[in-house]
Parts: C-alpha cells; structure tokens; sequence
C-alpha cells in the first residue's frame, strides 16, 4: 500500500511546531485508540501509521530526513524497530504511552486499566448479545432495545462494597497506593521490585464492613434494557461495541463493554450477496419471446422493469443502487435480477398441438448468440 503523507496523517502543515506535532498525534491516537476501537482493524491500522507519522516528526533527525528523501529517507535499517508498518502495538506503548496521560486509565494496556499512583482498577467483564435483524432494518438502520441481565453498581454502597463512609480504611499494607515495594539484597546488590498489594488486590482501601446488599462485592444483578442505534448495512457476523454497557466492576471501577454479534434474517425473496442483491425472476415463454413489463421486489417496495422481446434465461439485469448501504459509508450495492424462463411440466392437448407446429418452425431452432454475457456472468462469480 501507498504510504500517506506523514504531515497528512497528523494533520499538520509543513512547519508544524514540535507542540503542535505531538496535539496533533495525541488526539490521532485517542481517536484510533485500541480501547475505544476493539477488534476493528482500520483503527489499528490508522493508530499505527499515526505512530509511524509521529516517530518521524517528533525526532528532529528523522523529521529533516523525510522532508528532504520523503519516505525513503527515514525507512529500512531504522534499527529501532520501527519500520514504519512494522511497529506492533507493543512498541507504541512503550515509546509514546505517555502521550495518553490519563485518557486510558494510565495506560497498562487492554482490559485492566491503571490509574495514577499505580492503583489498579478493575474492569467489568463484556457482555455478549445477538441481534437478529431483517433485511429492512439492514437497509435503513434500526434503533433496538435489547433487554440483558447483567451486572450494575449496588446503589446501596454506591459500587464501594462497604457499608457505610467508616467501614472503609486505607490499605495498612500499601497506605493507599496500592502497591508494594520489596528491596531484596543480591550479589549484584540491591534490587527494588514492586508488585501488586496482597492485602486490597491493588485497590488501596479495605473494608472492615461489609455492604449487605451486595456482600461487599460492590455489584448486584440487574435486568436492565439498552438502547442501540445500529448503522445500516451491517452484515451477519459483524460486531459492534458498545462502549461501558457491559457488567461493572467489582467495587467500583470501569464497565465493561456490550459486544453486539449481528445476525440476519432471511428474506422470503431476496438473496444477499455483500451488498448486492438477487432475485430469481420467472416469467412465461411466450414472455420472454414477446417482452413484457415485470414487478421485482426491493427490500423497501418494488420496481417496474422492461423484459425485452427474446430475453433468454440466465440473463442477469443489473438494476444500479438497489441494493443494501454501504456500512458506514456512501454508495449502495445493486439488486440482480437473475431471468429465468418457465416452462411448464403438464399442458393441455390443445396446447400442445399449438406448441408442435413451432416445432420445425425456423425461429425456435437453437442459435445460441456467442456474445450472450448472461452465462460467462454468472461463472465469473455473480452466484458464488
Ligand atoms: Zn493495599
Ligand atoms: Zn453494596
């Protein structure tokens, strides 16, 4: 791929202040951030390439480099790991983690934050719905309401666990901080190693009493409805974050995430191919010999189109635009109308009599037209 403009990606002009560089990334960062993002991996994709961006522009060296070589300038034998694509998560949070002050909760990575001080906060864990949608909600996007048992902060220790303002004390083992230091003597002299506090689990405080709502644990379980907006044209198999809708933390810390799965409904008429959709059109010999006028379903209502005169099945009419949104984006997928043509499995006597004397009729003898698309369209893919 391509690579972007560095300047481009943070967003900053030319002569950009060394200031203005690390705003610019930090809010690029924020934005692309793996917490506020996960699974989704233009996020990680973006996050990185502003890492990439910022590695070279915040170091003065580089920075002179690149605008003199442009990329060739400052990548291959780099030496510090960074390649540009090929720096991992881990090395961004290593390098620039403090770029992200206290956004994240300090940063110590994904599911359980730290926050200043060392302190650990617990995260609530995810909750994990399926949705069912049918094609109209797919088309237009729908608000749903989805009913989940879960767990919520007590109201009565409001998420302390304690059960009262006196029967919660500052940790003795650690004073608060949440963290213990150990100072152990060796051959190469003294080593410091710090580690989380046995006694409060990180949390700082003890409780001497306990809440008897919820037993000290700071949560209850809760029926709760929640409301989410889901964007057209999602698709089976996708998933959607919803941001602290999840079970909260034991004594108060952070929720976790509601995980929304989409599922799909099968639509009685239509055929869901990506965006596209297709629709088995039927329509009688003496149709597809004279051309008519037919009615095909769309997901909202239907539309009318021509069927011209000799029309021969397998012939695929694509009707632009028809089809399902874009997801998240602008466009729409077409609706294939796949033509086929009737024949019947019993007639009449009489009928029959009408159908012998086309039979040595010189229009109804076989030439199949060489150019036909109908056929070749459908091996190249359109019905995989
Ligand atoms: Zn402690
Ligand atoms: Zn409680």
């Amino acid at each position: 791929m391509e690579k972007r403009d560095y300047y481009e990606v943070l967003g900053v002009s030319k002569e950009a202040t060394k200031e203005e560089i690390k705003k610019a990334y930090r809010k690029q960062a924020l934005k692309y951030h793996p917490d506020k993002n996960p699974g989704d991996k233009v996020a990680e994709e973006k996050f990185k390439e502003a890492a990439s961006a910022y590695e070279v522009l915040s170091n003065d060296d580089k920075r002179a480099r690149y605008d003199r070589f442009g990329h060739a300038g400052v990548s291959g034998g780099g030496g510090n790991g960074f390649g540009g694509s090929g720096m991992t998560m881990e090395d961004i949070f290593s390098s620039f983690g403090d770029i992200f002050g206290d956004a994240f909760g300090g940063f110590a990575g994904f599911g359980s934050a730290r926050r200043g001080g060392g302190r650990r906060v617990n995260k609530g864990s995810n909750l994990r719905v399926k949705v069912k949608l049918d094609l109209q909600e797919i088309s237009a996007g729908v608000e749903k309401k989805i009913r989940v048992n879960k767990y919520v902060s007590c109201s009565a220790c409001n998420g302390t666990g304690a059960a009262d303002a006196n029967s919660m004390t500052t940790c003795a083992t650690c004073h608060g901080s949440g963290h213990v230091t150990r100072i152990a003597n060796t051959l190469l002299g003294q080593m410091q190693t710090t580690s989380v506090c046995p006694t409060c689990n990180g949390e700082g405080k003890t409780i001497t009493k306990k809440c008897p709502v919820c037993y000290g644990e700071g949560i209850v379980q809760k029926e709760e409805i929640i409301k989410i907006n889901i964007p057209a044209g999602v698709a089976r198999g996708m998933q959607m974050n919803v941001e602290g809708k999840g079970n909260a933390a034991r004594r108060g810390g952070i929720n976790g995430d509601l995980l929304v799965v989409i599922d799909e409904q099968d639509h009685p008429d239509l055929i869901r191919e990506g965006n596209d959709l297709i629709y088995n059109l039927f329509i009688s010999i003496p149709d597809s010999i004279l051309g008519t006028n037919v009615e095909v379903p769309t997901v909202e209502n239907k539309v009318k189109i021509r069927i011209e005169p000799g029309t021969q099945p397998g012939k695929i009419l694509r009707l632009r635009g028809k089809g399902l949104p874009e997801v998240n984006g602008y466009g729409r997928g077409d609706l294939l109308v796949n033509v086929n043509v009737w024949i019947p499995k019993s007639i009449s006597r009489e009928e029959s009599k009408i159908i012998e004397k086309f039979k040595d009729s010189d229009s109804f003898i076989p030439k199949p037209d060489k150019d036909d698309k109908g056929f070749f369209e459908r091996m190249r893919g359109y019905f995989q």
